[in-house]
Formats: C-alpha cells, sequence, structure tokens
C-alpha cells in the first residue's frame, strides 16, 4: 500500500495512475503538482488528487512514491525541483516516453543516476490531454516497460512494479538503449508518419477537398496527429538518434515502394501487401485479442 503518493503533471497518463490506484484501494493520499492550477483544481474536484501543492519539492516532501509525468523537457526541472526534499523512503519513477533522456537529465542533476529512481514506460495512452482525459482503467492489460540501471536499488524497481501491477499492468523490464530503439520503431515512427502526413496535404492547395473526401482509413490512420504537439516535440528531440535512423530507414522502403509502382511489377506489389497484412494478422491482431497491446 502507498501511503502518500506525488503525482507531479497531473494529465491523461499521471491521473490515470491514480485514478487507477485509488479504485483498487493500493493508496492513501494523492498529492498532485503542476504548471496550471486550473488543471489541478479540475484534478480535484475530479476526486483524482487529495491536494496539491505548486512547488515539487513541497509536494515529494512527505511521500512514500513519486509519479513523474510531465513532458520530458520539463523532466530535468523536476529533478531540479525535488533535489534534497525527498524522505529517506520516497521511490521515484516516471511515465516519459524515452529513458536516455530521463537518465542523462538525471545525471546532469544529481551527478549520477540515483538508486531511488525507476525508469519507467506505460505502453498505454490516447491522443487526448489533461486530467479530463485521465481514466481507471488505461493500465488495464497494458505492458510497462522499467528500464533500471546499474545503480538502481533492486527494492525500488520491485516497489514500482508492485504499483504497476496494482494498476492492471503486466511489467517487463529492458535496457534504456533497447527501449527507446522498440519505441522509435513502433510508436515514434508511427505518430511522425500520421503528423507528416496530414501536415503535408493540409499544405496542399486543394487541401479543401483533400480533407472533404478523407474517408474510415484516412481517419483511422490519422488519428495520433491529434496527439499533444508538445508532448511529441520532447520526445522527438530525447530520442532524435533513433528516431531519425528509422525515418531514414522508412524513407528508403516508400522510395523503393514508389520505383515498384512506377515500374507496374505487379507480383512485387502483391507480394509486400501479403507480407504486411500477415504480419498484421500475427502480431497486431493477436496483440489486440489478447488486450496487451502497444499505446501511443
Ligand atoms: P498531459 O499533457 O496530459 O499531462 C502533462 C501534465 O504535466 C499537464 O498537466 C501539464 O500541466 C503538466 N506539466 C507540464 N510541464 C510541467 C512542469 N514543468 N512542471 C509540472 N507540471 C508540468 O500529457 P500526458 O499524455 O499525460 O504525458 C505525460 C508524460 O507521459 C510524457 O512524458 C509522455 O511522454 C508520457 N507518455 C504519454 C503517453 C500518451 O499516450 N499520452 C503514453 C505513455 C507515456
Amino acid at each position: 500500500m502507498i501511503e502518500r503518493l506525488a503525482v507531479i503533471g497531473v494529465g491523461l497518463i499521471g491521473g490515470s495512475l491514480a485514478r487507477a490506484l485509488r479504485a483498487v484501494d493500493a493508496v492513501g493520499e494523492v498529492i498532485g503538482c503542476g504548471r496550471s492550477i486550473k488543471n489541478l483544481e479540475l484534478a480535484r474536484e475530479l476526486g483524482v488528487i487529495d491536494d496539491y501543492c505548486a512547488d515539487p519539492g513541497d509536494a515529494v516532501a512527505d511521500a512514500d512514491m513519486v509519479f513523474i509525468a510531465v513532458p520530458l523537457g520539463a523532466i530535468a526541472g523536476v529533478f531540479a525541483g525535488i533535489q534534497g526534499r525527498l524522505p529517506a523512503r520516497a521511490v521515484v519513477t516516471d511515465g516519459g516516453s524515452v529513458k536516455g533522456s530521463v537518465i542523462a537529465d538525471a545525471q546532469r542533476v544529481f551527478g549520477a543516476a540515483p538508486s531511488w529512481l525507476v525508469p519507467g514506460h506505460p505502453i498505454a495512452g490516447t491522443e487526448h490531454s489533461g486530467v479530463g482525459a485521465s481514466f481507471p482503467e488505461l493500465y488495464q492489460n497494458r505492458r510497462v516497460i522499467l528500464t533500471p540501471v546499474a545503480e538502481t536499488d533492486p527494492n525500488a524497481v520491485a516497489r514500482v512494479r508492485a504499483m504497476w501491477e496494482q494498476a492492471g499492468s503486466e511489467v517487463t523490464e529492458m535496457s534504456v538503449a533497447h527501449h527507446d530503439e522498440v519505441l522509435a520503431a513502433t510508436s515514434h515512427l508511427p505518430h511522425m508518419l500520421a503528423f507528416g502526413l496530414v501536415d503535408a496535404l493540409a499544405r496542399m492547395q486543394s487541401n479543401d477537398e483533400i480533407f472533404r473526401y478523407a474517408a474510415g482509413g484516412f481517419r483511422d490512420f490519422t488519428r495520433i496527429a491529434s496527439s499533444s504537439p508538445e508532448m511529441w516535440r520532447d520526445i522527438c528531440i530525447a530520442n532524435a538518434d533513433a528516431l531519425s535512423g528509422m525515418l531514414a530507414r522508412f524513407g528508403d522502403e516508400m522510395n523503393d515502394l514508389s520505383k515498384t509502382i512506377r515500374s507496374a511489377d505487379a507480383d512485387a506489389l502483391l507480394a509486400i501487401f501479403e507480407r504486411a497484412r500477415a504480419a498484421r494478422e500475427r502480431y497486431v491482431d493477436g496483440l489486440e485479442s489478447s488486450a496487451v497491446g502497444p499505446g501511443p
């Protein structure tokens, strides 16, 4: 049982964890912290948090568990704000979508990765932001990846694992570099394709007409382009190496596809589409039916 949980950044990810833990009585008190008083007031009205503070140091002062769920560009500032303010028993974890940048921020602020910091990433989410979009079932049957480093205390990892399991998740561990490579391919690249496609079409001269005739496939494919621009700016910068490598590889694939189309190579086109359909049926549909699927 967590006695006092501090949630720094009470949006979709932070708010949903607080709601999930409350739903199973796994937490006593929840203290929120953020940059928008309006959002924190709403979080209190909705019963997601009991109280809030504007200062991260005050928010963590009596906490035994701290969850940082702010955009990646704000994490170093939160680390600086909690430095020297954590009780000895406290464990800190985060929900940031890139893990290398979180470790680098921790090393910069604290001098080394602290033993009480357990970097994490729930593979769950929606394209909506803010505490109003949070809901207790977000993490049910979803994966959470923890990326402990050599300095991380195994007891801290066990406490964070137990928390996510109480929220309904399946917890796995990975190295930081492997996490950032895998997520560049499965989450960050598809978001770039959706943002890039909608932006490119919106800048075309006949854009009104293009969007008027956009049907189901376009809506499905581009839903994730409604995600928070601020969050995605930070993810791109934080995972620039892995993501730009993936984009370059994908660009080559698209050029090859374009050549195949131009040369009207029917057999090659059929082979690509059959391979892709079989892979999707094997991997993605299988994940959907077992409900342990990737989120944004
Ligand atoms: P969100 O916009 O819903 O919530 C972020 C909250 O952080 C907001 O309440 C905002 O006011 C607050 N905030 C911003 N800057 C702050 C600062 N400097 N100090 C304190 N609070 C600050 O975003 P979210 O979707 O909940 O994402 C939060 C984190 O979770 C991000 O790091 C993101 O990479 C990660 N994540 C998001 C998803 C997703 O699908 N949305 C999935 C997995 C992980």
